[in-house]
Formats: C-alpha cells, sequence, structure tokens
C-alpha cells in the first residue's frame, strides 16, 4: 500500500470516522486526494453495534435517539429514508415512591445550580436534602453515574432532561424517543456504502499502535492480525478514536493535544428472550421500570424482547455476575426482575435465549463539560486531528459523533484551502 502525500488517513470507522470520510468526500476531494480509513475491527459502527437474536434486531449499544435533541442524526435518517419506530420508555411502570414528587423536588433545586456549579450533584443535593434523601432521589433516577463526583449539578440536570425514562421529571417530558428497527449500526453502514461509492478506500482489521507526532515527521503505525505492519508518514491524518484509544497509545493523550481531560463509564446491557411475552399480562409492554435493585432499568419491548441497562457500578456488577456462569446469571436476573416487577419469581418463566453486553468505556466524556470544547482539534506539532463523541456537547450520543466527524473534515478542507491558496500565490 503507497503513502503519497496526497492521502488522507483517518483512523476509526465509527459514525464520527465514517462522518468524516464522507463529509471530504463529498467535497469531491475524492479526485484529488485518495482517503482511506483503517479500522481495528472487521465491522463498522465501533459502539453501534446490532446483532440478530431469535429473530430480532437488538442494539448491543447504541439504541436511541430523540428528534427533538439528534436534529443531525434525524436528518440522516430521514435523508436515507432508514426505517424507524418508537422507543416507546419514557413512561414508568411500578414507580417508586420517591417518583411522585421527584420533579417537583428537582424544579425547585435547579436554580440553585449556579451557586454550586462546582460541585458534584451528589454534595448540591446533600446540602439541600441530606444524604438519605440524595441518594435516594440518585437511586430513583435510574443512572447511577448521576452520584460520580464529576458530575457537577448542571451535568446531572442536562442528564436527566436528555435521557427518555427520567426525562418526565423535567421540562422535556414530551421529547419523543426512536429506534432504527434494523439497530442503530444501520446509519453508521449506510453512511459506509455511501463512502464506498465515492470512492474512500476502507481498510478493516488494522489497529494503530502508535502516533509519532514529530513536528516534521508525523507518523501513524498500524498493525493487522497477520502482524503485517503499515506505516504512514506522507498526506493528512485524522484519528476519530475515543478518549481512552487515544491514551492508549504512545502520544502522550491528552496532555500533547488539548488541556482538556476525560473520564468513562462502563454500560451494560442484559436481554432475555421468551417462547411467549408473559409481561402483557402484567400490562408491563413498552413501559420501563426503574428499579431498586442492581437491574436499574428493565424495558419491555413490545411483544419481542426484555432488556435491561446499567451503567457505573451495576455495569461492573453484572459483568461480575456473568463471569460466574450463565446459570448463576440468570438466576439472579430472575430473582431482581421479580422483585422488580413486584410478582412471584414463579411467575417468571426461564428465557429461551439470553446475550448481554459489556462496555468497559461505554460512555466517554470530558470531565470538564465545557460548552467551548472544540468538537475536534489538531495537534499542535504534528497537525493530526483528533474527533471523538466525547468532545462534544453530545458526548455519549450519535449525535456527537457526527458532529465530530464533520468538524475535523471540514478543520482539513479549510488547511487544504489555505495549503492550495499558497501554492497558487507563490506560482504568481
Ligand atoms: C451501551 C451503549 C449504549 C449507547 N446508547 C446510545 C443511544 O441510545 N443513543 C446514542 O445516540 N448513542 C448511544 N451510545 C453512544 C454511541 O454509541 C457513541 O456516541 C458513538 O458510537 C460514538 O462514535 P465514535 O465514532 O465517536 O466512537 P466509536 O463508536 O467508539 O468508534 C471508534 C472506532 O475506532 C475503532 N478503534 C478504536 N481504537 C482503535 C485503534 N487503536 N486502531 C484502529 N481503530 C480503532 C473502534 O473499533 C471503533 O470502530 C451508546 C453507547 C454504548 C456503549
Amino acid at each position: 500500500m503507497s503513502n503519497q502525500e496526497n492521502t488522507i488517513s483517518i483512523v476509526g470507522a465509527g459514525v464520527s470516522g465514517i462522518m468524516c470520510a464522507l463529509t471530504l468526500a463529498n467535497f469531491h476531494l475524492g479526485s484529488k486526494k485518495v482517503i482511506k480509513v483503517f479500522e481495528h475491527k472487521k465491522r463498522v459502527g465501533g459502539r453501534a453495534h446490532a446483532i440478530k437474536v431469535q429473530e430480532q434486531f437488538i442494539d448491543l449499544g447504541a439504541g436511541r435517539f430523540s428528534p427533538q435533541l439528534h436534529k443531525n442524526i434525524n436528518e440522516l435518517i430521514a435523508h436515507f429514508n432508514i426505517e424507524h419506530e418508537s422507543f416507546p420508555f419514557t413512561q414508568l411502570t411500578r414507580p417508586q415512591e420517591l417518583h411522585s414528587e421527584l420533579k417537583e423536588i428537582l424544579n425547585k433545586l435547579k436554580p440553585l445550580c449556579a451557586e454550586h456549579k462546582d460541585e458534584s450533584f451528589l454534595d448540591f443535593l446533600t446540602s439541600y436534602l441530606g444524604e438519605e434523601q440524595s441518594k435516594d432521589i440518585i437511586n430513583a433516577l435510574g443512572y447511577d453515574s448521576l452520584s460520580l463526583p464529576f458530575i457537577t449539578p448542571n451535568i446531572a440536570y442536562d442528564i436527566i432532561e436528555k435521557h427518555p425514562e427520567i426525562q418526565g421529571f423535567s421540562d422535556n417530558a414530551g421529547y419523543t424517543w426512536r429506534n432504527l428497527k434494523a439497530g442503530f449500526c444501520t446509519l453508521p453502514q449506510i453512511l459506509y456504502k455511501k463512502a464506498v461509492e465515492l470512492g474512500v478506500e476502507f481498510h478493516f482489521d488494522y489497529e494503530l499502535i502508535t502516533i509519532d507526532t514529530h513536528i516534521k515527521k508525523p507518523a501513524l503505525t498500524l498493525k493487522n492480525s497477520d502482524d503485517e505492519i503499515i506505516r504512514i508518514t506522507q498526506g493528512d491524518m485524522i484519528v476519530t478514536l475515543p478518549p481512552t484509544a487515544m491514551s492508549r497509545l504512545n502520544c502522550n493523550f491528552p496532555q500533547d493535544w488539548t488541556h482538556y481531560t476525560y473520564g468513562s463509564i462502563p454500560l451494560f446491557k442484559g436481554f432475555l428472550f421468551y417462547d411467549t411475552s408473559w409481561w402483557q399480562e402484567l400490562s408491563l409492554t413498552d413501559h420501563v421500570i426503574i428499579t431498586n435493585n442492581p437491574i436499574r432499568k428493565l424495558y419491555f419491548k413490545d411483544n419481542r424482547y426484555i432488556f435491561f441497562y446499567t451503567d457505573s457500578e451495576y455495569a461492573n456488577f453484572w459483568q461480575e455476575t456473568s463471569q460466574h456462569g450463565e446459570e448463576h446469571y440468570l438466576k439472579t436476573v430472575k430473582e431482581l426482575m421479580a422483585e422488580a416487577i413486584q410478582c412471584h419469581i414463579d411467575q417468571i418463566p426461564d428465557p429461551i435465549e439470553q446475550t448481554h453486553k459489556y462496555w468497559i468505556h461505554g460512555v466517554e466524556f470530558s470531565k470538564e463539560c465545557s460548552p467551548t470544547h472544540p468538537l475536534s482539534f489538531v495537534h499542535k506539532k504534528s497537525k493530526i486531528i483528533s474527533a471523538s463523541d466525547a468532545y462534544t456537547p453530545h458526548c455519549g450520543w450519535m449525535e456527537g459523533g457526527i458532529m465530530a466527524g464533520k468538524s475535523a473534515a471540514l478543520k482539513l478542507l479549510k488547511r487544504i484551502e489555505a495549503e492550495e491558496e499558497s501554492m497558487t500565490d507563490s506560482h504568481e
């Protein structure tokens, strides 16, 4: 594979990387430049990954979007006519006692956030409501990241307002949510096909192992599973890896790249399939329960399947539980599910199939969560561009990936334009 100067090398074929490649290709850059995308896995989509189980598509990673919040995603889905359906989980069933007064409590405290902007949400709540009620509130919200020390009151309110299960405790109660019928990865897959049609080359099974950020000789070194090494030393370079993947490389990330710092939290999704949709009789269809136990959020997807979704310490809990074998895992799920539904354990049949997925770095974000964080940035010496959903106000969402990918592409286009202008000037 040649590394000519007119090559643009993009690493990562998640939604950020593909959007970046497609934006460049759409500017007819393909006629002047060779655009190559290198991806570690043998598929596109990164954390948007669906599989088919019992004839159903299930989203192991990214699963839903709101047209009101995720404008770019909504536009792309409409543009490519991708089939979508309601993600109906904005209605809680089997509410906890605290749920009835939660909206009022949160609304009362919201104006006080400004006075506590550098404190944690937990400390903020504790200073007004005491420790016990504060912990109960976070428990009743079902997202355990809300109790992490770097989650400030402003970030916490943002999380509450922008998640379907708990938006009802905010003024965003009317927002609608959708999911893609064949899984959220359909979107990156379609963007990938369009990019290929426009001449973008994709190279799968290539892991970026080092980034040399030398001012005159920047280089990317990639390795495939046959231990073949590619060294890219010329052309423009864009890496669209999340911060944890960047910090595993030898490029002193984030210190040499930006003054922001990053964190991540684990996520776990468990799916259960049954030969009958027994939950219909219990009026659970299309409802979500926020539980007072490690299941945390339990969803009944029409008559198709049940899933639960946890973050932070409970994601680790389920990962550990699953490592003790399927029997132990399913027994634990069943006991906790019965407790959540408030039914007898015998009312819950055994699933005919189950699957689950643990994402050690499920959500990646900037700890400063500043609105001035650039959507992508350029390494000062090597000029390598870095982009990730974690840099954007929509970190943890596909919307953020689209924004970051586009931003990286536009940065490069500007640079190319400036280079072309300066060449014309020097000729003149
Ligand atoms: C469980 C879960 C639930 C989620 N739910 C939602 C949701 O409901 N709605 C929503 O909008 N978003 C959701 N997200 C977030 C969404 O998946 C991400 O925001 C989005 O996928 C980010 O895209 P990205 O391209 O920036 O990063 P990624 O998707 O992480 O893509 C990065 C790519 O780089 C590749 N890569 C990494 N390291 C290397 C390397 N060294 N060399 C080469 N390639 C490398 C990876 O294989 C990957 O393909 C969820 C995520 C998870 C995990």
